[in-house]
């Protein structure tokens, strides 16, 4: 039997060698500097927010250098996959308006971008590499692996399959080919050409030089459901998408060894390397990871269902990512992320602490910088998914609607209340009549002088005031009920009045919106008009009866 026919033996009923393969995926026309960067998550559950920061970096280094960003979902262990894992990452993506070049449901010409799917490729390498001698059969049954492990650590041996430890390593191929006619089982390893003594360093492009033994491990390259490995379907995937740079999280740092050799065995091109570091969380006095099933507002849905948008979780992102990045936006607020240039070396070389509160003070700063029709058509799409009562409102007054979240907006110092699209409701449903008449609730026990309030709004109150008109008729009504005009005269001699001019702009506050805290009460009224002023003030009235 020659080594070919050992090879189809070994790995049957694969359609295309690995010609055909290199063929249909010829070299990217790239210029110089340009990076295709992929994005490759396991379907093991919601795309969290440590994964949309490696995406963020995928995506950002591809768009800035103007190269292709993959989205790629590493399938091959199943037993890991969760049900509908692939739609739910694409959805998540989708969702936050996230694109990729190339991916699942994005395109390309270098698919399929799911590995389950890519099975006949990675089976024409391994059946290569058994041709060549670089890979063999294994029939090592778990107990003896289980054994072989039990000796080396009794003897104090590096745990693992190498070497003279590597049973199956030293099999002829009749012997190999006997066993496989008698029906045992068994999965490919590489056959490691390394040498534990020799170093082999990894030039990473955040961390820096790390210097590591060469690997001497025969690692499994194809398990037993004919699914390759991790290691060896992402070597075969990033030659043949011609990856150039590789950005993942630094768990992957230590596993390089075998990746270096893979490439070279596999006669490939080596990618660059960025490992980036994680997203973590202080719990007690440890510091973790970011956990998809510990913190729920790791999960990006969380972030869609407050109506938090994807810009801010990216500029979020930029400034973990880049020291200099905060400090440039503050001097360019007007810009965006796409107009700075990210670099690897600027990038966090340790774990980053996932800080909430820096991430909603980030999106009151963009909320605050939006134009009302921006904010309201933001708050329209929100609220048709979340909150359709309120949609109907919006939508009914949609002039009405940008006036109101015009008040202390649009001007140099714009208000900073608003740090989700969740927020607006709560911010302002005391403007429209059909929320305030039901949901108004008012603190009885304060009383509020209500002819005062009267005979304020109709004899007083004018719609067509400018602000300091309107401000000097509540003064001029004051002394009428024994309220100071000025609050220095108040304070100076608090026991001759009844109150001061705040407490008369409190008592209208709290009779036409329920609330003693609000943006401008002037904007309010002007925005409500007289006749609904009267109509909440009888209300107001009727309430406190
Ligand atoms: N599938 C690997 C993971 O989810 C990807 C690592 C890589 O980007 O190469 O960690």
């Amino acid at each position: 039997m020659t080594r070919k026919e050992y090879s189809e033996l070994l790995v049957p009923n694969v359609e295309h060698d690995v010609n055909y393969y290199e063929e249909k995926y010829p070299k990217r026309d790239l210029k110089v500097g340009e990076m295709v960067t992929r994005f490759a998550p396991s379907p093991t559950g919601f795309v969290h927010m440590g994964s949309l920061y490696a995406s963020f970096v995928d995506l950002v280094m591809a768009r800035q250098t103007n190269g292709i960003a993959m989205l790629r979902i590493e399938d091959t262990d199943q037993k890991r996959e969760v049900e509908n894992g692939i739609e739910g990452i694409v959805n998540d993506f989708k969702n936050l308006g996230i694109n990729f070049n190339e991916g699942p449901s994005f395109g390309g010409n270098y698919g399929p971008y799911v590995q389950s799917e890519r099975g006949d490729i990675y089976r024409a390498y391994v059946r290569k590499l058994i041709e060549e001698d670089k890979a063999y059969p294994c029939f090592c049954t778990p107990e003896e692996l289980e054994e072989t492990r039990n000796i080396q650590e009794l003897e104090k041996a590096r745990i693992g399959y190498y070497g003279t430890w590597a049973k199956c390593r030293s099999l002829t191929m009749e012997e190999a080919i006997e066993k496989v006619k008698n029906g045992e089982k068994y999965i490919i390893r590489l056959k490691s050409p390394g040498n534990f003594n020799n170093k082999v360093v990894l030039h990473d492009l955040i961390k820096g030089n790390i210097e590591m033994p060469e690997n001497d491990m025969d690692i499994v390259i194809l398990k037993s459901d004919n699914l390759p490995t991790y290691h060896f379907a992402h070597a075969v995937d990033d030659h043949l998408m011609h990856t150039t740079n590789v950005i993942r999280g630094d768990e992957w740092v230590s596993s390089w060894n075998v990746h270096e050799q893979l490439f070279k065995v596999l006669g490939f091109e080596m990618p660059a390397y960025a490992h980036i570091s994680p997203l973590t969380v202080k719990e007690g006095n440890t510091v973790r990871k970011i956990s998809k099933r510990k913190d729920p507002w790791a999960a990006v849905s969380y972030y869609h269902q407050k109506g938090i948008p994807t810009e801010v979780i990216d500029l979020y992102l930029a400034t973990i990512n880049n020291s200099t990045f905060e400090s440039w936006y503050l001097q360019n607020p007007d810009k965006g992320i796409n107009d700075f240039e990210f670099e690897f070396d600027k990038c966090p070389i340790g774990g980053t602490l996932f800080d909430i509160q820096k991430l909603i003070s980030i999106s009151k700063v963009y909320f605050s910088a939006l134009k009302a029709s921006k904010l309201y058509e933001g708050v329209l799409e929100y609220t048709e998914k979340y909150d359709l009562e309120f949609h109907e409102l919006l939508k009914k007054y949609k002039e009405y609607m940008i006036n109101v979240l015009n008040i202390e907006r649009e001007i140099p110092r714009p208000r900073r209340d608003i740090s989700a699209y969740e927020d607006v409701r709560k911010f302002t449903w005391y403007m429209f009549d059909e929320l305030y008449f039901k949901e108004a609730k008012f603190n009885l026990e304060k009383k509020y002088n209500i002819e005062l309030l009267k005979d304020y709004v109709n004899n007083y109150y004018n719609e067509s005031d400018s602000k300091e008109e309107w401000f000097n008729k509540i003064k001029e009504l004051a002394p009428k009920y024994g309220y100071a005009a000025e609050t220095k005269a108040y304070k100076q001699e608090p026991e001759k009045y009844v109150g001061s001019i705040g407490d008369i702009c409190e008592a209208i506050r709290v009779a036409v919106t329920s609330l003693t805290m609000t943006p401008d009460l002037y904007e309010i009224l002007k925005n409500l008009g007289k006749e609904r002023i009267i109509k909440r003030i009888n209300f107001f009235e009727e309430s406190n009866k």
